[in-house]
């Protein structure tokens, strides 16, 4: 094995971990980025009430009447 051929296998690895490095950020960033900003809309299909929950959520509870909401799709 040359001398060259070393050097090249440095330089793959060595781009290979920033690669790794910038994706593994990069998903960190797109998990806990926009889940805390944007909340779910809903809105009671009883009362009307209109409220905010976590992104998360598939189905929230009203908080004025107890009723189990869809999220608004904008
Ligand atoms: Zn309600």
């Amino acid at each position: 094995m040359s001398i060259q051929s070393l050097i090249e296998i440095y330089v793959t690895l060595a781009l290979g971990a920033l690669l790794a490095l910038w994706f593994f950020s990069e998903m960190r960033r797109r998990r806990f980025g926009p889940t805390h900003s944007e909340d779910r809309v809903f809105r009671c299909v009883q009362c009307g009430f209109v409220y905010t929950d976590d992104a998360d959520v598939d189905r929230s509870r009203c908080s004025q009447c107890g009723k189990l909401n869809e999220p608004i799709v904008f």
